[in-house]
């Protein structure tokens, strides 16, 4: 950084994701003047980096970057753009001129869901239990208070999972309130709780173990950082561990003694058994809506959040009856891609299996 007259011009500008292991010789004052951190984009901000890559298709006039900007929290810039393309590889293959609003919606689910995989052979045994699984996550997540509404269930394979419950924010979380925590952890049990409630205890199966690690994460974050337990207190008792890239030490201890590490372990304890009794407590109410909302996953698939509360009111859902793919029809697709050269294979390969 020497070496530069100050009536040169110069300017550096330099990005990284990990701040925390830059040598500190580089951070002083006089070589980098200003730190810019560089979080995922807002609502605004999405619609507007939406509207610069949807410039490089032909876009249908009912798609409006604004209802897919607030469906997508938590998405980067390059997600954005991953979304844009999958939309338009989409409309190419199903021989649309241009890119329409339905494109836009199957791009993001296959986004934040992952890629379907209705090759995955399946049993109607495991696809029954699935639905219930999917079918009990649901029913709490309707059921619990502060719980962001669903936005679709399936039990399309997906990705790595056998089916899923996906819900979506109403607006960007900039923070989280314990009763959204609380009731997050009681959805994670909605799933195992189903399959007991349906199929036995010996029946249960390893479906529910992402659900077990997230809300264990969740419920060990509330007492050891979110200050949440009223028996620890609003004392931080572990790091952060996503600030690890914002510039803090990795190597820094932290001395608990053995009596409050106990007292951690009965905390997070507490908080899994009040979130699973609850859950359990609705599904008992709720068993006939289990089975409805089931068989309903069984027979459509997919089901969005209108769909399914529509459903539990006796409304089936409607449903277009099943066309050919036109991708043979009428002249070539003329749907250019975004953001990534052509001639990329457009389906991803999805060597991992499991659920
Ligand atoms: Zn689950």
């Amino acid at each position: 950084m020497d070496g530069f007259e100050s009536t040169e011009g110069v300017i550096l500008i330099a990005a990284t994701n990990r701040p925390d292991v830059l040598d500190p010789a580089l951070l002083r004052p006089g070589r980098f003047d200003r730190h810019v951190v560089v979080p995922n984009p807002d609502l605004s901000g999405r619609e507007k980096i939406l509207r610069v890559h949807m410039r490089k298709v032909p876009l249908a006039a009912d798609v409006d970057p604004r209802v897919i900007a607030r469906g997508t929290p938590g998405f980067s810039g390059a997600d954005l753009a991953n979304l844009v393309n999958e939309a338009a590889l989409l409309a190419a293959r199903r021989g649309k001129r241009v890119v329409t609003m339905a494109e836009l919606e199957d791009a993001k689910d296959k986004v934040l869901m992952g890629a379907e995989r209705r090759s995955l052979a399946m049993t109607d045994e495991e696809k029954k239990l699935t639905a219930y699984h999917e079918g009990g996550h649901a029913i709490v997540a309707l059921s619990v208070k502060g719980s962001d509404p669903i936005h679709k269930a399936t039990i399309i394979p997906r990705g790595r999972a056998l089916g899923m419950v996906m819900r979506l924010p109403e607006r960007d979380h900039l923070s989280i309130t314990r009763e959204k925590m609380l009731a997050d952890i009681c959805v994670a049990f909605g799933g195992r709780i189903a399959e007991e409630l349906i199929f036995g205890h010996e029946k249960v199966t390893t479906g529910a173990m992402s659900d077990i690690e997230m809300a264990t994460r969740m419920a060990r974050a509330m007492v050891t950082r979110f200050g949440m337990s009223d028996e620890l207190g609003p004392l931080a008792y572990a790091e952060n561990q996503d600030e690890v890239f914002l510039g803090h030490s990795i190597a820094r201890q932290q001395n608990l003694s053995e009596a409050t590490a106990q007292k951690i372990d009965q905390e997070i304890r507490t908080i899994i058994d009040n979130c699973y009794g609850r859950a359990h407590e609705i599904l008992d109410q709720r068993v006939a809506d289990l089975h409805t909302l089931a068989k309903g996953l069984l027979e459509y698939e997919t089901l969005t959040g209108d769909e399914i509360v529509a459903l539990l009111k006796g409304i089936p859902p409607v449903r277009a009856p099943y066309e050919e793919p036109e991708a043979q029809r009428g002249p070539g697709p003329s749907v250019p891609q975004a953001g990534r050269p052509r001639g990329i294979a457009p389906v991803a390969p999805e060597p991992q299996p499991g659920r």
